[in-house]
């Protein structure tokens, strides 16, 4: 067997890419994954971190809100180490219309959400963080989810089924023979080298960026490319997510996550030529601040952490200029019955919270394709993590009396870390405090989860995304993969474009405590690092 030659080839290795691998590869099939960067680098890592119960979208998208609740439920079973059961508020504030909250409600049920009326008084007593003024209050099953720890689990997974992934690399071309796609031409990020691989079927599962890999392939797909800001604050102000309840709009949700939460977010289309640069402008950080403090008025003095935008892959609608409006629904595209271009499948559109939906039906189309009759079995499947114990009974299989960074490695490697070898007394050292890394974790993602940067440390471990921000951790980190890869150099390079990218959302929150912890960042990496 050709080593290049599969049954079917995913191009994106965001959560509906890594999802569709890992549903191809447990229906038998060989499947190869293609990412021009890392796991989780374009909207998947750039968002909000809210499993939807589907309500924000019950008036106006009730079938995605459908979905939503249908997923929602599907994935606190099956990826229950990467969930945090938070529940969900939508709160009326005294300049709200209270009649929006009935309509709400009945849309909410009618989608099948469970949303119930409460007394403001108890809103207040679930989550005192709430704004005491508030009028009304729905209680849904929101949730919010690890993005990072939901696309590496899949990844893990369907290698474990046998499919291959190559990171770094960049589809750069469709090898086409007449009215039929064959395989792709591709680039290696790291080393410039090209490379064919073949497959009777392709799915283009590039997000927002699926248009202009449809186009390479000579097919259209009209994508409508909406910017959303979000700010990370310091610490996890609300235990459970809360919304507000009124026509969605910009900065009214905010979402509890592991140690900090998350305000946003604004829309605006954007050309799709800047879409891998995104960042976030003086107007939306007020314009965050400000909203944001009505849903919880103790925001306001809390420490921002970084601002940070993503891309949503929203497909066009060009009667709806800010795409607030544009339904969230799966678009799933037979390019051979809709174009005549055999062997070429879009998936796009959607929700993080949508995923597995999404790669279901990718994959059936891909079977359908090849002829195989296998059902889709991820629905029932736990991911590895998620088979049914706390992370704390984890981590006592292996520890006797677990230390809070080894508790904390079970909560993010749920029982994937029973499989790993006895750490030693030198392993179990904190590299980062915030999130209560060890070296052992560190070393961990390096041998088994594709980490050949900081960058790519950080989306599988957090180090680097707690309140220093990488200021404490980043050097103790660098210095364990330069050991690793037994490169100082090269380390070397990659420690100071990591300190880059943590400035970069530092950079338009930086006023107050931000900036003198930034300041103190640059002593200690330029005055007594030398970089
Ligand atoms: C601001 C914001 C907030 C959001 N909040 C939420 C939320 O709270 N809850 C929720 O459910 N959803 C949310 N979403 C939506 C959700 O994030 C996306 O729908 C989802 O992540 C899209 O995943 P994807 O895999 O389709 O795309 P992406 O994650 O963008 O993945 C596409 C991948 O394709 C790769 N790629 C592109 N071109 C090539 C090429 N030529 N070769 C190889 N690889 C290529 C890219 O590098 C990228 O990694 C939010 C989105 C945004 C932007």
């Amino acid at each position: 067997m050709d080593p290049r030659e599969f049954d079917v080839i995913i191009l994106g290795g965001g959560i509906v890419g890594a999802g569709t691998l890992r549903d191809c590869a447990m229906r038998g099939l060989r499947a190869l994954l293609i990412e021009r960067a890392d796991i989780a680098t374009g909207a998947s890592g750039r968002n909000h971190g809210l499993l939807h119960s589907g309500a924000r979208y019950a008036v106006n998208d009730p079938e995605s809100a459908a979905e939503c609740i249908r997923e929602n439920r599907i994935l606190r079973q099956i990826a229950s180490h990467c969930i945090d059961q938070t529940d969900g508020l939508f709160i009326s504030l005294p300049e709200d219309d209270m009649a929006y909250q009935r309509t709400f409600v009945d849309a909410c049920l009618k989608a099948g959400i469970g949303a119930e009326i409460i007394d403001p008084a108890l809103a207040r007593q679930l989550e005192p963080s709430v704004n005491p003024e508030l009028i009304g209050a729905v209680r849904v099953p929101d949730a919010s989810v690890d993005p990072f720890r939901l696309c590496a689990s899949n990844m893990v997974d369907a290698k474990l089924h046998g499919a291959q992934v190559r990171l770094r690399t960049e589809v750069t071309g469709f090898i086409r023979e007449g009215d039929t796609i064959r395989g792709v031409h591709t680039r290696s990020a790291q080393t410039g080298r090209t490379a064919d691989y073949y497959a009777p079927v392709v799915v283009n599962a590039c997000g927002v960026w699926g248009q202009q890999v449809a186009e390479m392939a000579g097919v259209t797909v009209g994508m409508f490319p909406s910017k959303g800001a979000l700010l990370i604050f310091a610490h996890r102000i609300n235990n459970t997510v809360i919304n507000r309840c009124r026509k969605p709009s910009n900065a009214d949700i905010l979402v509890p996550g592991d140690t900090v939460c998350i305000i946003g977010t604004t829309s605006t289309r954007i050309p799709l030529e800047n879409c891998h640069r995104v960042s976030v402008t003086p107007d939306e950080v007020t314009l965050l601040v400000t909203e944001g403090a009505k849903l919880t008025p103790s925001l306001s003095e809390t420490r921002i952490l970084r601002a940070f935008a993503g891309v949503r892959p929203l497909v066009s609608d060009d009667s709806d200029p800010s795409g607030r409006n544009i339904s969230r629904g799966i678009v799933c595209l037979d390019h051979e019955s809709r174009d005549g271009l055999k062997g070429l499948v879009t998936i796009t559109g959607g929700k993080l919270t949508t995923y597995r939906l999404m790669a279901e039906m990718a994959t059936d189309v891909v079977c359908r394709k090849l002829g195989i009759e296998k059902a889709c079995e991820t629905a029932t499947t736990p991911l590895p993590g998620s088979q049914g114990r706390s992370y704390e009974e984890v981590a006592r299989e292996i520890w006797e009396a677990p230390s809070t960074a080894q508790k904390a490695a079970a909560a993010r490697l749920g029982d994937v870390v029973t499989r790993m070898p006895n750490p030693s007394r030198q392993d179990e050292a904190l590299v980062c405090e915030c999130e209560e890394v060890s070296a052992w974790e560190v070393n961990n993602a390096f041998e088994r989860m594709g980490v050949s940067t900081l960058t790519d440390l950080r989306r599988r471990t957090r180090v680097g995304m707690g309140t220093c921000q990488g200021e404490l951790c980043a050097c103790r980190a660098a210095g364990l993969l330069a050991k690793a890869q037994d490169c100082a150099e090269r380390e070397r390079a990659d420690l100071l474009k990591f300190m880059g990218e943590r400035w970069k959302g530092s950079y338009p929150i930086g006023w107050g405590d931000t900036l003198r912890e930034a300041e103190y960042t640059q002593w200690v990496y330029k005055h007594v690092l030398g970089l």
